[in-house]
C-alpha cells in the first residue's frame, strides 16, 4: 500500500500509486480547469505532488504549456537567480561487481580497461582539475568491495582535500558510490563528504530487476533504501536521480517525486538535488537498444516540471547533454553543471591510449569556454560551496532557503567565487567578459551592507587573498 513513510521501498514508491497516477495524468491531459488550478497551486511556489505534477507534464494544451515553461522560468529566477554552480565528475575506479546492462562497466565487459587510481594518481588528477579552476568534485566509482573497498574512498577523499597547489583547492566532495550500510555513510560523512549521489536508475522494479541481472545492485530495495541509510547515517544532503530512456520516462517522474516526498516526510527534508541524466552511446552500450529514450522537447518538459514540483532541491545537467540542450534547458530550472568533464578513470591529467569512457561526453568544451559561454548567456557561473563549509546542510539548508535567506549567500558567493576563477585561470577573453558581469551584478546586491563587503573583498581577492564565503 502506498505510504511516504514507510520505510519499505515498495511502500514509499508504489507501483500501484503510479499506475493510478498515470492513469490520473493521461485522463486529465487535456483538463483546462484542472491544470490551470494546479498552476496557480504552482505560483504559491511551495511545491506540487506528485500527482499534480505528473498532470503537468502529460498536459497537451500547447498555451498551458507556454505557461507552464514560463513559471518554471520564474521560479528558477526566484530560486537561483542567474547563478549556475559549477563542478566535475572525478573517476577514481572503474572495477564493478555489478551488470548493469547500459553502463560499460559491468562486470562481463572483458575488453574494457579496469583501472583505479593510485593516491598519487589521485593528486595529479585532482592538481590537473585544480589547474582547471573546479573548486567542487563528485568522485564517481563502480561497485567493487574487493577492489574499491570503503576505505579507498575514505582515503581518496583524505588526499583530495589535502591537495593545495597553487591557488587551487577542493572545496566540496560530493560522492556517487553504490548504496551501501549505515556504517559506511556514518563514515563518509565523517570524511566531509557534501552530497551523497545516487541514481536510482530506474523506479519500475520490474524493469529495474531486470536491467540490474548480477551483482549486489540487482537487490531493488536496498538500493531504493539507500537514501534512507545515508541519512541515519547522518549525511543531511542526498541527490537523487534517474537514467531516462530505461523506463518509460512519467513513470520515472512519478517515482523520482515520490521519493522526494518520502525523504520529506521521514527526515523532514527533500533531495539537495535531482539528476537528470539520459542514457549515451558507450563502449558497448547501444542507447537504441532502450527503446524508452526520450526526445529534447520532451527532456525540457521534464525539467520544467521538476523545477515547479520541487522548488528547492537544485537539479543538475552534466556533459551529456550537448551544448545547445544545456542551453535550453538552464533558464527553466538547471542549478548546476559540469564542465570539462572526463569521464573515465585518469582522464584529466592523461592523455588517454585506450577508451574506458563510462558514456560518451556530448559537451566537449573546456571549462573555460563553458564559464565563457554562460556567462555570454547572462549567467553568473559559480563555484561557491560555501553552505557546506558553513553548516548550512540538510533542514538548516533547506529552512534558509524556504525563507529566502539563502539568496543574501548565494549572489556574492557565486562573484567573489567566479573572481578568483578569472584572476586564477581564466584567459584574457573569459576574464573581460567575466569582469564586466561582475561589475554589473555586484550592483544588483540588494543589501547595502552586503554590497559594500562584496567589493571590499573584490579588491582583496585582486590582491592575493582568497576563500572569503557569506
Ligand atoms: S552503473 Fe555503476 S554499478 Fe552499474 S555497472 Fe556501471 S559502474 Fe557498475
Ligand atoms: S551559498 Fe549555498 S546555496 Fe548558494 S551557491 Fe553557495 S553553496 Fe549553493
Amino acid at each position: 500500500m502506498y505510504d511516504p513513510r514507510s520505510m519499505i521501498a515498495d511502500d514509499f514508491i508504489n507501483h500501484d500509486e503510479i499506475m493510478e497516477t498515470l492513469r490520473y495524468a493521461s485522463e486529465n491531459k487535456g483538463n483546462r480547469a484542472l491544470i490551470e488550478s494546479i498552476i496557480e497551486k504552482a505560483r504559491l511556489r511551495k511545491g506540487l505532488s506528485h500527482r499534480d505534477a505528473s498532470v503537468l507534464l502529460e498536459c497537451d494544451i500547447p498555451e498551458l504549456n507556454e505557461e507552464i515553461f514560463e513559471l518554471a522560468n520564474e521560479i528558477k529566477q526566484d530560486f537561483y537567480g542567474n547563478r549556475i554552480v559549477m563542478f566535475a565528475p572525478l573517476y577514481l575506479s572503474n572495477y564493478c561487481v555489478n551488470g548493469c546492462v547500459y553502463c560499460p562497466y559491468h562486470s562481463k565487459n572483458k575488453h574494457i580497461p579496469r583501472k583505479k587510481l593510485t593516491q598519487e594518481e589521485i593528486v595529479r588528477e585532482v592538481t590537473a582539475l585544480q589547474d582547471m579552476g573546479h573548486k567542487r568534485l563528485a568522485l564517481e566509482t563502480g561497485e567493487d568491495p574487493v577492489n574499491c573497498p570503503i576505505d579507498y574512498v575514505l582515503e581518496s577523499i583524505r588526499t583530495i582535500y589535502s591537495i593545495k597547489h597553487k591557488n587551487g583547492a577542493i572545496r566540496r566532495v560530493n560522492v556517487n558510490i553504490a548504496a551501501t550500510t549505515v556504517e559506511n555513510y556514518r563514515k563518509l560523512k565523517e570524511a566531509g563528504i557534501g552530497t551523497y549521489i545516487l541514481f536510482q536508475e530506474t523506479y519500475h522494479k520490474e524493469s529495474y530487476l531486470r536491467l540490474h541481472p548480477t551483482g549486489p545492485k540487482h537487490d531493488y530495495n536496498y538500493h531504493t533504501e539507500a537514501m534512507d541509510r545515508a541519512m541515519e547515517g547522518g549525511i543531511d544532503d542526498v541527490g537523487c536521480g534517474v537514467l531516462f530512456g530505461l523506463e518509460l520516462y512519467r513513470y520515472e517522474f512519478a517515482g523520482l517525486l515520490m521519493h522526494a516526498e518520502h525523504l520529506e516526510a521521514v527526515h523532514g527534508v527533500g533531495p539537495h538535488t535531482i539528476s537528470v541524466p539520459r542514457i549515451r552511446r558507450a563502449d558497448d552500450i547501444d542507447p537504441s537498444a532502450f527503446d524508452n529514450g526520450i526526445d529534447d522537447d520532451t527532456f525540457a518538459k521534464i525539467v520544467a516540471c521538476i523545477r515547479i514540483a520541487v522548488p528547492y532541491t537544485g537539479m543538475i545537467v552534466s556533459t551529456r547533454e550537448s551544448k545547445a540542450v544545456r542551453e535550453r534547458v538552464l533558464h527553466l530550472g538547471i542549478s548546476q553543471i559540469s564542465g570539462g568533464s572526463r569521464t573515465s578513470v585518469g582522464g584529466y591529467a592523461e592523455e588517454e591510449e585506450e577508451d574506458s569512457s563510462q558514456f560518451e561526453v556530448s559537451d566537449n568544451r573546456t571549462l573555460d569556454e563553458v564559464v565563457k559561454w554562460l556567462m555570454e548567456l547572462g549567467y553568473t557561473p559559480s563555484f561557491c560551496t560555501a553552505c557546506y563549509r558553513e553548516g548550512r546542510t540538510g533542514d538548516r539548508f533547506m529552512s534558509l532557503c524556504k525563507a529566502g535567506q539563502i539568496q543574501n549567500c548565494c549572489l556574492p558567493n557565486a562573484l567573489m567565487t567566479v573572481k578568483e576563477y578569472l584572476i586564477d585561470y581564466a584567459s584574457p577573453e573569459t576574464k573581460a567578459v567575466g569582469d564586466a558581469l561582475i561589475a554589473q551584478e555586484a550592483e544588483t546586491i540588494p543589501n547595502e551592507k552586503v554590497r559594500s563587503i562584496v567589493r571590499e573583498r573584490l579588491s582583496l581577492i585582486e590582491n592575493g587573498e582568497r576563500d572569503f564565503r557569506f
